[in-house]
């Protein structure tokens, strides 16, 4: 299918809207980026690749590279994940520390910021050098060796990051975080504070549209069981608690972040990505879930 026209009309279309978002300025360095941005990029399963708008800049992925991590680490682990962290939506904002005392440090699902820290501490305990590995790991799934972390953001979210130096000490009291506190949170800084385009993006997350086959290589990531798994934890715990409207109106797994991206995938069809940094009240690009509902309603896609 060609999905130029129909992107260019959906593109149209939602900036008649009157968008009530606002750009995340609780990590400083975030607020300084343009509002109104707007790109949205979709690749097929077969790897054409159809873009509209702001397509060629870099954004902040921030949460968005949770869902990569994580693979990472069920990939290693296995099924002994889940004694770590568990797999249920949590119907909380991202950054929430409510659950932890009585789950006693168990985060709810590897999305939330608490889960995704437990994640970064096993990415320490499984690589030498974690960046490395996942700046690597990123540029092929993207097949762009010129992916970036941008030191500004991770440093200003380290300065300002009160909530999630909480988050890792109080899990740490429980024993779920093994390593120093301060190298978790510097190795979430770093993976949240990767930068690519809308175009980048939608390429990173074919691998889980493509049953855990990485797509050019066919090179084994995730097996069929995991990849299933990992669509469904984006499916319940991808937008945090708005994880309920996102699947009553588009339908895809999908994730987003604060650097207002979005990515979703429609398993063997696509993957698409939409940048806007306008986030709504629960911290998901406004214009990103505007796009995604008319895009599987008016092409009648969804996993539904
Ligand atoms: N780095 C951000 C934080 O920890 C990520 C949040 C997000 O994108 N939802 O607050």
């Amino acid at each position: 299918m060609n999905y130029q026209l129909l992107l260019e009309n959906i593109y149209n279309e939602v900036q008649s809207i009157e968008n009530t978002g606002k750009v995340a300025d609780y990590i400083p360095e975030l607020a300084k980026v343009n509002p109104e941005k707007f790109g949205i990029s979709l690749v097929d399963s077969t790897g054409n690749i159809f873009e509209v708008g702001d397509t060629k800049e870099t954004f902040s992925i921030q949460s968005i590279s949770k869902v990569l991590t994580t693979a990472i680490i069920f990939a290693k682990e296995g099924n002994e994940l889940w004694k770590r962290v568990g797999f249920e939506p949590s119907g909380n904002a991202f950054n929430s520390l409510i659950q932890l005392e009585y789950e006693k440090g168990i985060p709810r699902n590897p999305f939330l910021n608490a889960g995704s820290l437990v994640i970064a501490d096993l990415m320490l305990d499984h690589f030498d050098d974690p960046k490395k590995y996942f700046l690597n790991f990123v540029r092929t799934l993207a097949e762009n060796p010129t992916i970036q972390s941008n030191e500004s953001v991770a440093q200003s979210e380290m300065e300002s990051g009160f909530r999630n130096a909480a988050l890792v000490n109080f899990i740490k009291s429980f024993k779920n975080i093994k390593n120093a506190p301060e190298d978790v949170l510097d190795f979430y800084y770093f993976q949240c504070a990767i930068e690519m385009t809308t175009t980048d993006l939608a390429k990173c997350f074919r691998v889980f549209a493509n049953q855990g086959l990485i797509p050019n290589t066919d090179d084994l990531f995730l097996t069929k069981s995991q990849c299933k798994r990992m669509n469904a934890l984006m499916q319940m715990c991808g937008f945090y608690d708005q994880a309920g409207e996102f699947t009553f109106k588009v339908g895809l797994p999908g994730k987003s972040g604060v650097g207002g991206g979005v990515v979703a995938l429609l398993p063997n069809q696509y993957t698409v990505t939409v940048w806007s940094p306008k986030l709504n009240k629960k911290g998901n690009s406004f214009y990103g879930l505007e796009v995604l509902e008319r895009l599987t309603t008016e092409t009648g896609t969804s996993i539904f």
